[in-house]
């Protein structure tokens, strides 16, 4: 490990395999995973039909470049709009990269409609879109702001949740991107009135909504984006983590009115749409959609189960909860990898449980009761 840049406060543990929702050490040790590899493996580990699509289609094809169509990615763009209601994709490879091209999709837009010098992105206090310098730009939690200013003119962030503050939003704002849970916020959910307040206010300005559904997105909520259950539809959603199980893939979904905005040579990346990664989310996909029906009976199993510690009210939606813990944290999370349950921390204070959307009703039983004894004996 010593030749790895020490760039993680990584825990003490050698993962070698996983299956299900079951994670084993390089001691043979079990865990229960209700982390997903920070939101990604959303249908667990070595699910058969995920790995007979992947390798399938790494020994067909597996990369030939944008300059050439595929039929993995054709029919993936074909699935993401059918499911998002929304007309064009454009794919890249992680989170802060599809927010990067809904972040140049709004600029041209508005350059296009407006002409030169309006460019301003509002954002929301405590949101997170990523670590490039434009999403480090576009976040707003402070803590992410230290040593690599000067950061991308451009962006204002308003207090998310404030529906009068939309009254003093200038009118060059050009788009508002937010996440509809805020994720490694703390598991912050908008109120339905608050998403449809950005709505109306986008719509009232020929102004963008742009969804960040990195984390929420692909039925981690229980719906197939989260902006479905808050009763407004976005101009443009960007997606990664979960949707190919495993592999990197991310990218933005388009409505009609700005999807034909990013024209040849506007936008590109070499690997975005790669063969593997289309094929792994689209078998990801077909899992997801038998196993979406189960999903409400396990969010409620868990949610009951946080609720009975105790420590506040439970925050999010479907398998994206949160609860806040205290500064102590980090410490309950590596109690909790001592015991056997994988966990995740959010912002300073928050526990932040992802499970598998895929686990099974035995796994979650097991985690919930190495949850219960590792809080009690952390708190006591
Ligand atoms: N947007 C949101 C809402 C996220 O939660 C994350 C990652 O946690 C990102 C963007 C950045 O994604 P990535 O790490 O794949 O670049």
């Amino acid at each position: 490990m010593s030749h790895i840049m020490n760039t993680y406060a990584r825990f003490d543990v050698t993962f070698t395999r996983g299956e299900g929702a079951t994670l084993y050490d390089d001691a043979g040790k079990a865990y229960i995973d209700f982390a997903s590899g920070i939101g990604v493996n959303s249908v667990g580990y070595a699910h058969p039909e995920w790995v007979a699509a992947v390798s399938q289609q790494a020994a067909t094809l597996a990369h030939v470049s944008n300059l050439y169509h595929t039929q993995p990615a054709a029919a993936l763009a074909d699935k993401l709009c059918a499911l998002s209601g929304l007309d064009s994709v454009f794919f890249a490879n992680s989170g802060a990269e599809a927010n990067e091209g809904a972040i140049k999709l709004a600029r041209k837009y508005a350059r296009d409609k407006r002409g030169e010098g309006e460019y301003l992105i509002a954002t929301l206090t405590n949101s997170f879109h990523g670590r490039t310098m434009a999403t480090l730009s576009a976040t707003g939690q402070d803590k992410f702001h230290q040593h690599f200013d000067p950061f991308l003119k451009g962006f204002i962030h308003i207090d998310a949740h404030d529906v009068t503050a939309l009254n003093n939003l200038p009118d060059n704002v050009i788009a508002i991107l937010a996440e509809p849970v805020q994720g490694e916020g703390g598991v912050l959910p908008l109120t339905p009135d608050y998403w449809q307040a950005l709505r109306r206010w986008c719509s009232d300005h020929d102004a963008l909504l742009l969804a960040d559904e990195v984390q929420t997105g692909l039925g981690r909520t229980g719906g197939w984006f989260a902006y479905q259950a808050l009763g407004a539809t976005p101009d443009v959603v960007t997606f990664a983590k979960g949707v190919a199980g495993g592999l990197p893939l991310g990218g933005l979904i388009a409505t009609k009115h700005c999807a034909d905005t990013l024209t040849p040579g506007t936008h590109a990346t070499t690997f975005g749409a790669n063969p593997v990664c289309c094929a792994a989310a689209l078998a990801t996909l077909a899992i997801l959609e038998r196993e979406l029906p189960r999903l409400p009976a396990k969010a409620q199993r868990l949610n009951e189960a946080l609720t009975a510690l105790n420590l506040g009210p439970v925050r999010g939606a479907g398998l994206m909860l949160g609860v806040q813990v205290g500064p102590q944290v980090r410490d309950v999370v590596q109690r909790l990898l001592h015991n056997g349950v994988v966990a995740l921390t959010a912002g300073a204070d928050v526990l932040r449980l992802l499970p598998p959307l895929t686990i099974s009703d035995a796994e979650l039983d097991k985690g919930i009761t190495i949850l219960n004894q590792t809080i009690k004996e952390a708190l006591a």
